[in-house]
């Protein structure tokens, strides 16, 4: 984990950025999901309903004008029958029949032997003593009632549906029937309720007998085939109505509503491809992923700058904790807007350190910049001093303080002794000038003090006072220790402060010449 923090240099920005993503990402993948679920749940859903209401739509129609066609063709039976020797009358009233609704393909008259009596349209040629038993006629010469067929092949080699109504005489007696065909294969009455109904996103209607035929199909090629196989057409027979997903004979999965046509327990079947709908539900995912994506980067966008706001406090004060040294550190930190609870406590601690840092190097730089022994500056601090008074242009009278004979100090009453001397003149050398001055131990037995902003006279009168202090001040059974003292001025003497120290120096070894123990 460490390896991999120091490899991406992780800092609180960018692992918001990360978890920002992550959960970004995550409500982007659950959403699309739900999305794509909920989606093609209820397009597909919609879909089974509204195949259903269509189908049974046209189912209704269907069986209401096919019970009209029967109507019509009992009417027709019933004036027929009334007229069955009257061969005129049975070829207009089968032409009025066949051309006012062109419902049917062809129309007959035939008698109860089987013969065709007339046949319309009249270019169809038949053989009048020739028996027509086909298997709707010799069905409905059993039956002696309405009846519809199931579909055959007729002699002429077309697929039929035959449609019939029995002719019966004035007297009650059995004389033949009217037939009305249909082809299947060619334009009919069902094909146009079917194709005309409804067409969207590839969905289309069929019609299938209870011999699991197909009897209407927009492709013609399929009217006649056998469909046993089809996945659910055991369910759409068992139930009168309802959807259902089914598998075809080519494997292409369907979604499918169905309806029984009473009349002839015909099933129609309204169905689409599933890949089809699941197509259009993908185009409106992926309108929908682009709005869902949109809004999720402005989101993105609003929480990376929510988190830019929360964390550049904290590394700015992450980066400031490790500038404590420089000097501008404190102000910088102030600067920092404590608008939380966490930022605010970082700063304080932050500002607290930094001020024990600067008294810890403050602290250094005294013990680098003072003489142990006396606590007085060494001339490394006197330097610094120096530096700031030229810079600031002040006057000051340079002091060169030195003790004289202190070989014979040493020399008579050991070492230690000698550095109580120093230790005590440097403490009167303090105690004798005011606060701002600077006293200084410049090595051995040698002092100087710089005044500062002083008139001659109290320089002069500072340095008596020193002098006969330390000339009466007594250390245990040591004689007297004396001093000589040099005074130079700045700028007064020289404009360079080396040469003001030099000419302190050098006055210093005119007392010394003088006499000791004097002023010069
Ligand atoms: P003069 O009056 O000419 O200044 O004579 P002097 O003996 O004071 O001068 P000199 O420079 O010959 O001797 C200085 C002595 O100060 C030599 C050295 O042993 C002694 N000394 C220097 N530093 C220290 C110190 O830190 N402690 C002690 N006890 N003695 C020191
Ligand atoms: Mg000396
Ligand atoms: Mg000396």
């Amino acid at each position: 984990m460490k390896r991999i923090t120091a490899f991406l240099k992780l800092d609180l920005q960018k692992l918001i950025l990360i978890v920002n993503i992550l959960c970004v990402s995550c409500l982007f993948i659950i959403s699309i999901s739900v999305v794509n679920f909920v989606i093609k749940e209820q397009l597909m859903e919609n879909a089974l309903s509204t195949n259903q209401k269509y189908a049974s739509k046209v189912a209704v129609s269907t069986d209401l004008y096919m019970k009209d066609m029967m109507q019509e063709m009992a009417y027709s039976a019933n004036i027929l029958g009334e007229n069955f020797s009257n061969n005129n009358i049975i070829q207009s009233e089968l032409h009025r029949l066949k051309f006012q609704s062109n419902n049917f393909n062809t129309v007959s008259v035939l008698d109860n032997t089987a013969h065709i009596k007339a046949l319309e349209p009249i270019q169809f040629k038949y053989n009048a003593h020739k028996e027509y038993r086909t298997a709707g006629v010799t069905e409905s010469l059993k039956r002696k009632q309405t009846y519809i067929s199931p579909p055959y092949k007729s002699i002429s080699n077309n697929l039929i549906v035959l449609m019939s109504q029995p002719i019966w005489s004035t007297e009650k007696k059995y004389l033949g029937m009217l037939t009305g065909s249909i082809h299947l294969q060619q334009k009919n009455f069902i094909n146009k309720i079917l194709s005309g109904s409804y067409s969207y996103k590839k969905s289309y209607m069929y019609v299938i007998d209870q011999n699991s035929h197909i009897i209407f199909h927009p492709d013609t090629s399929r009217i006649g085939q056998d469909i046993r196989e089809n996945t659910g057409l055991q369910y759409m027979k068992q139930h009168k109505s309802g959807s259902i997903h089914l598998v075809n004979t080519k494997g292409i999965k369907n979604l499918a509503g169905f309806e029984h046509i009473p009349s002839v327990n015909w099933i129609v079947v309204s169905q689409q491809p599933t890949e089809e709908l699941l197509q259009q539900a993908n185009q409106i995912i992926y309108k929908t992923a682009i709005g869902i994506f949109i809004f999720y980067l402005l989101m993105f966008l609003a929480i990376w700058k929510i988190t830019h706001y929360i964390s550049s406090p904290l590394h700015g004060l992450a980066q400031m904790a490790s500038a404590l040294n420089q000097p501008d550190t404190d102000d910088q930190i102030r600067k920092v807007n404590p608008w939380y609870f966490e930022v605010m406590r970082f700063r304080t601690a932050l500002l607290f350190s930094s001020k024990k840092f600067k008294d810890k190097v403050f602290e250094l730089n005294q013990h680098i910049n003072t003489d142990p022994l006396t606590n007085l500056f060494n001339r490394r601090g006197m330097q610094l001093y120096l530096k700031e008074l030229k810079k600031l242009n002040t006057e000051f009278a340079v002091l060169m303080i030195d003790v004289d004979h202190f070989k014979q100090v040493n020399d008579q009453w050991g070492h230690d002794q000698g550095d109580q001397v120093l230790i005590t003149l440097a403490a009167l050398i303090k105690s004798n000038f005011r606060e701002h001055d600077i006293c200084c131990r410049l090595g051995g037995e040698e002092f100087a003090v710089l005044m500062l902003s002083a008139e001659h006279d109290d320089v002069n009168k500072a340095a008596e006072r020193l002098r006969v202090t330390m000339e009466t001040t007594r250390f245990n059974h040591i004689d007297a220790v004396t001093i000589s003292i040099g005074i130079a001025y700045y700028p007064n003497d020289a404009l360079d402060i080396k040469e003001v120290f030099k000419i302190a120096d050098n006055r210093l070894y005119q007392a010394k010449n003088q006499g000791r123990n004097q002023i010069c």
